[in-house]
């Protein structure tokens, strides 16, 4: 072992994930959760929020590329995007490569985990940060959404885990406003936990959005640093069309969108939704 210091993730309390720490470029109470970012000779810069992973340079392509297109390409011509969390600017960046995309506005609790992933992690966002179309409001993503007169086509809720200040973008409160600010034939989707190691949160959501969706459902994803297998996310809509959309419509939407991309392809999209049987057993 290196002697190095080492980031030990406390997800989980009797296992975890360690990080040799070749250099610590920032960390900080920032009064919300605890930051830190550092370097890692197998996955770049990394950054982790209250002892969990949340993103690093070399993978954070799967998740981003996932939680973006399969909502953005389902939906076909989303105008208007809201982004919960996400301070990392991963998200803001993928779905500004949309030409439809008239307005991203994206609710973010923690100004400093912003400024410093523009800062440590300037090719996540990419830019995006500084792009026109992108309005950036510094507030609880629950008090957001329950006082938004707004509505949008897509939401994607890319939040910490249910622990700190992201246990409430869990509650059935929160999902209750997100409800209030989609539009009638919008989708909303959220991370949701690795399911193998996480199968409550997959119930629970479930059982949280089935009330107040025509559709409650999950699609799934394979992020190397979400340790413990596939992680899902989180899928809610009142049009059921949405997830039906054909794999020939995808490939000419994502065709003509002229995104280029490492994880995400139209058959990847619709494997997505194929879930193992202990997910539908969660959600039975
Ligand atoms: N990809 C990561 C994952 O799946 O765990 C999440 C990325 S992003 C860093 C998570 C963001 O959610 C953080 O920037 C955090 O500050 C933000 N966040 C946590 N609770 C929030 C809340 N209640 N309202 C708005 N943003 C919140």
């Amino acid at each position: 072992m290196s002697d190095k210091p080492n980031y030990l993730e406390t997800l989980y309390p009797t296992w975890g994930q360690n990080f040799v720490m070749d250099e610590v470029l920032f960390e900080v109470n920032t009064g919300h959760q605890h930051l830190v970012i550092f370097n890692n000779a197998q996955w770049g810069t990394v950054m982790a929020l209250d002892g969990v992973i949340q993103t690093t340079e070399k993978d954070e392509f799967v998740y981003h590329e996932m939680m973006t297109h399969v909502p953005m390409l389902a939906h076909g011509n989303a105008k208007k995007v809201l982004i919960i969390g996400g301070g990392d600017g991963g998200i803001l960046r993928e779905v500004l490569k949309h030409q439809n995309v008239e307005s991203v506005t994206q609710v973010e609790i923690d100004q400093q985990v912003i400024d410093m992933c523009v800062q440590y992690l300037p090719n996540h966002s990419a830019g995006a940060y500084d792009n026109p179309k992108a309005n950036i409001v510094i507030a609880d993503g629950v008090d957001f959404v329950n006082e938004c007169t707004e509505k949008f086509d897509v939401i994607i809720s890319d939040s910490t885990d249910p622990m700190g200040p992201g246990e409430v973008l869990f509650t059935s409160r929160f999902y209750q406003g997100i409800k209030n600010c989609l539009n009638d034939d919008g989708v909303f989707v959220a991370q949701n936990g690795v399911s193998f190691m996480q199968t409550d949160e997959v119930t629970t959501t479930y059982k949280r959005l089935s009330p107040l969706f025509t559709q409650a459902s999950f699609y799934s994803g394979a992020v190397p640093t979400y340790v413990g297998g596939i992680m899902t996310f989180a899928w809610a809509t009142d049009n059921l069309q949405l997830k039906e959309v054909s794999l020939e419509t995808l490939q000419q939407r994502f065709s003509q969108s002229g995104i280029k991309t490492r994880f995400y392809t139209p058959e990847v999209h619709k494997g997505a939704f194929a879930l193992p049987q202990y997910v539908l057993d969660a959600i039975a």
